[in-house]
């Protein structure tokens, strides 16, 4: 009998059971793509991961497609002209303006990191009381190995063709894309594939969903979903654990600021450039508009987040309906009288001595390298100090012990009490909830008939596939890495 070749194969190169490294290869009979070429993150161990390219042809890949510009999914993109690939690059529009600016600062930052690390100047940090949560060693941000150079990031940045959302593509013989909105950042998308069966059969469908984001995104536009419930889904699961508690954080927001404002304390907000900083963004226009801020200063201390928040205002399109209508009405939802950017060290030093009520939001959101450890090592001492997280910590990183109780610490060699009050704003996320992508999966036109579950940690992914036997009818698969997926 003679061997049945599928309609397509999907090869998971990474992000299985984890939440980094998303790359996963499609092979049908006369195509070979690439849908992400993330970075393996969170250590020196997972970053030298990245040096290891996959077992791909990368000389014989039609194209590769990007659901977004977050540093897992697109950080090792700058490898490939290393690799032989030569094709194609293919994004939404605001990805492929993000894409430039991601993929030459990330190679700058390979190349800082090493020189930081002859100097012996790499930013370290660590708690040191109280004893169940002090570390032996300050976690010192390692220089990951350089990955590519200027010089290759430029010539992916010249390979990028931007797709409109919901437009078919044809990329390949017998293969047609199309990027759908995910509601997660700008730009963000999850890629459809309509591949050509060779028995004249209706053609095969495979979904990667890329990252969710929640239902309710009170930033971005709806997601779009197919008309067609796809053969296979490939489907991240980073929060399939989690359920978002109901909280109002405009209103926490606003207690935080008011009392700053009157007992003259400096609000230091660790942030991620791209998606979480427009969050807050957001809700501190909101305040400034409410009357709440009344002069009092933000800084927004990232000249990534700024360029990404000035794209937000460029595609009114992908927006929540009402800062829609703001931008049509010719205003910027992310900005305000009280917002001050800052785009240089220089700048970014220039409000080290500041005294008065202000915010000053910086990267990176872990709280353990860029400026934001800077601003925490000048006035973590200080009792007018606040610092205010809004996301989720990873464990043994700095931002992890201020949030669990850290009394004293140690930034950058020097040894510091902790006096300023810790602030916590839970249930901000670019992802959805459980319920969230449950629901983003119901809400397909019938269900998948294979859902692989990926980007996700080992509890997650399995949470969420029991959620998901539960409610759907799908054959639920959690692949390892190098598994493979077939579409007959
Ligand atoms: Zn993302």
């Amino acid at each position: 009998m003679s061997e049945v070749v599928p309609c397509v194969s999907v090869r998971i190169h990474g992000a299985a059971g984890e939440v980094t490294g998303s790359c996963y290869e499609v092979t049908t009979p006369h195509a070979h793509l690439l849908v992400d070429f993330g970075m393996f993150q969170g250590g020196t161990e997972q970053e030298m991961r990245n040096t290891k390219a996959p077992e791909i042809d990368f000389a014989s890949l039609d194209a590769v497609l990007v659901t977004h510009a977050h540093i897992d999914h697109c950080g090792r993109l700058g490898m490939l002209p290393g690799l032989g690939f030569q094709g194609p690059v293919l994004s939404t529009e605001p990805t492929a303006e993000l894409l430039p600016r991601v993929l030459t600062s990330s190679a700058t930052l390979q190349q800082l990191r090493i020189q930081e690390n002859r100097a012996g100047t790499s930013p370290s940090s660590r708690v040191l009381a109280p004893a169940h949560l002090a570390s032996a060693i300050p976690i010192r941000s390692e220089p990951p190995p350089i990955l590519f150079t200027h010089r290759n990031a430029e010539r992916v940045a010249r390979a990028l063709r931007a797709i409109p959302f919901m437009e078919w593509e044809s990329i390949a013989e017998g293969v047609e894309m199309r990027f759908l909105h995910a509601s997660h950042v700008i730009g963000a998308a999850s890629i459809e594939l309509r591949v050509q069966r060779t028995n004249g059969m209706e053609p095969a469908r495979v979904l990667f969903s890329g990252d969710v984001g929640p239902m309710e995104n009170p930033l971005l536009a709806p997601h779009q979903w197919s008309d067609c419930a796809p053969d296979l889904l490939v489907m991240e699961s980073t929060n399939g654990a989690r359920k978002f508690p109901q909280v109002d954080q405009y209103q926490l927001l606003v207690e935080i600021l008011k009392e700053a404002k009157a007992k003259n304390q400096r609000v230091l907000a660790p942030v991620f450039a791209l998606g979480r900083a427009q969050t807050i963004l957001q809700l501190l226009a909101r305040a400034s508009r409410d009357g709440v801020l009344q002069g009092m200063p933000v800084y927004l201390d990232s000249a990534m987040a700024v360029r990404a928040s000035e794209l937000y205002a460029r595609h009114p399109n992908l927006l929540e309906v009402s800062l829609h209508h703001s931008c049509m009405r010719g205003t910027n939802p992310l900005h305000f009288p009280e917002l001050h950017t800052l785009m240089s060290r220089r700048e970014s030093e220039s409000i080290d001595r500041i005294k008065t009520a202000c915010v000053i939001m910086a990267g990176s959101g872990f709280c353990d390298a860029g400026p934001i450890l800077r601003h925490v090592k000048l006035a973590i001492d200080q009792p007018d100090t606040r610092i205010l997280f809004t996301g989720h910590q990873l464990d043994g990183l700095l931002g992890h012990g201020l949030l669990h109780g850290a009394t004293r610490v140690e930034i950058n060699g020097a040894a510091l009490d902790v006096n300023a009050k810790i602030d916590r704003i839970a249930g901000i996320s670019g992802h959805g909830d459980a319920d969230d992508l449950l629901a983003w999966v119901k809400r397909m036109p019938g269900s998948p008939k294979t859902i692989a579950l990926v980007h996700g940690a080992v509890e997650a992914r399995e949470e969420f596939a029991a959620i998901l036997r539960q409610n759907v009818s799908s054959d639920v698969r959690l692949p390892s890495l190098g598994d493979s997926l077939h579409v007959n």
